[in-house]
């Protein structure tokens, strides 16, 4: 009884975009989205909301504003994934099959996987812009600290948005500079990973802002333990070749939590070893199941987990899924290109866009926007541009500045 030509399941923004995309190709293609949530986000300016440049409402829309006319919205979760016979099962045990099925459920934020985390977020000093909820919080402590001791965290790789745990760090310092307290508080970065930014090439620009505010930089420190009523935030550090645990006092805790695809995509026939969903990297096809496809954070793939890839990745599954429909070669293939706007200052930002390897991808000359320096007009397209991109280009199907490249 329930069966479309599409199903995708997650209506984000790869969901929404890649909805957007399909109906405007193909109008009579039946499609339904599967979103249990009423609201959609523009997560990626929560960052600006954790720094006082931006209003969390307008970051929120109803799902119902966003969903595509003509697009079919189940408002469910789906609980299993069925490919071996087109279908997938929502928690109401109701099935629904498909012609062919797009996966875009984005990540899981894994506050719980920190003991004592999560029963003190929004208090004790203790906050994230990863949830609309917290990100207000993290401004309200800002403002709030005259002196004492702020720890931010960034967990190991991978994440979304590859720069937002340091976007934190820089415009949280930038405003007590302004504030003249900075000298009063002492700031530290502690992060999993061994470099500040998985692309070379964008670590002397960003390490010169760490120098700047002069943040206490902590490589291979992964946060273990949070004690919010002791204030107190446990580390274990890889420090030649031996594990430390360091238990610091803080003031003021910025988290950024580990993260995984959600469990009904992981322990699917459609995941690899990792847990995320197995496409090829180029075609965003399914390795196995070849009417199946991902977009956004929750595909196995090396690209930057954005919002920006997501926006490259939804025509090129449109056309390859089409082309699957009809039979035909896949026409479409994706580069890996990701784009993570760094807001170093409250104005400047460092636009830092590459695709798969590490390969520099700039999407304007360099007299526009330099990659490797400091931009107010940077600063402006992630205010203003970018948010508008998103509305009225990206979630409606209007394809603009994409350059898609042919097989
Ligand atoms: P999402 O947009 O997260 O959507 C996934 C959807 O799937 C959700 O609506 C969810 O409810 C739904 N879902 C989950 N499980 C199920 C289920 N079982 N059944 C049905 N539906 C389900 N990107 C940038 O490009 N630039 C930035 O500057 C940037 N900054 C960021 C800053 C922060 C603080 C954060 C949190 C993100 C940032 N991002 C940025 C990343 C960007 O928001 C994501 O990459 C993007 O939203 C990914 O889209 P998605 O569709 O994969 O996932």
């Amino acid at each position: 009884a329930h069966k479309f030509d599409v199903v995708i399941v997650g209506g984000g923004s790869g969901g929404i975009a890649t909805a957007a995309s399909l109906i405007k190709r193909r109008p009579e293609l039946t499609i339904a989205v599967i979103e249990p949530a009423a609201a959609h986000y523009y997560q990626p300016a929560w960052t600006l909301v954790g720094g006082g440049a931006y209003s969390k409402h307008a970051t929120k829309r109803t799902e119902a504003s966003v969903m595509p006319k003509d697009v079919n919205w189940v408002h469910h979760a789906v609980t299993a994934f069925r490919p071996e016979n087109d279908t997938i099962l929502l928690e109401d045990e109701t099935e629904i099959s498909y012609k062919a099925l797009v996966v875009a459920t984005g990540l899981r934020l894994n506050f719980d996987a920190i003991p004592g985390l999560e029963e003190t977020l929004g208090k004790n000093g203790v906050t994230s812009n990863y949830r609309y909820d917290l990100a207000p919080y993290t401004w309200e402590l800002v403002q709030g600290l005259k002196a004492g001791k702020a720890i931010f965290t960034q967990p190991p790789a991978p994440f979304k948005c590859a720069g937002a745990p340091q976007k934190a760090v820089y415009l949280s310092c930038d405003a007590w500079a302004k504030r003249r307290v900075n000298d009063a508080i002492s700031v530290e970065f502690d992060v999993a990973g061994p470099a500040l930014f998985g692309v070379k090439d964008f670590v002397p620009v960003l390490m010169s802002y760490i120098q700047r505010y002069k943040v206490d930089l902590q490589l291979n420190s992964k946060l273990v333990h949070v004690d919010g009523d002791a204030k107190t935030a446990t580390f274990e550090r890889q420090v030649a070749g031996k594990t430390e645990i360091v238990t610091q006092q803080f003031d003021m805790l910025h988290v950024v939590p580990p993260q995984s695809a959600p469990k009904v995509v992981r322990e699917s026939a459609l995941a690899n070893a990792e847990g995320y969903l197995a496409v090829d990297p180029q075609t965003l096809q399914h390795i196995t199941f070849k009417n199946v496809f991902g977009v956004g954070d929750v595909i196995g793939t090396s690209n930057a987990k954005t919002a920006a890839a997501a926006r490259k990745q939804a025509p090129i599954i449109a056309e390859n899924l089409l082309a699957t429909m009809d039979s035909r070669d896949l026409p479409y293939i994706y580069d890996g290109y990701g784009g993570c706007p760094l807001t170093v200052e409250n104005g400047k930002v460092v636009l830092a866009e590459f695709g798969y390897g590490g390969k520099l991808m700039p999407s304007f000359p360099k007299w526009i926007i330099n990659g490797f320096k400091p931009s107010r007009v940077a600063w402006t397209l992630k205010k203003y541009g970018l948010p508008f991109i998103y509305w009225n280009a990206m979630l409606k199907g209007r394809e603009i500045m994409l350059g898609l490249k042919r097989r």
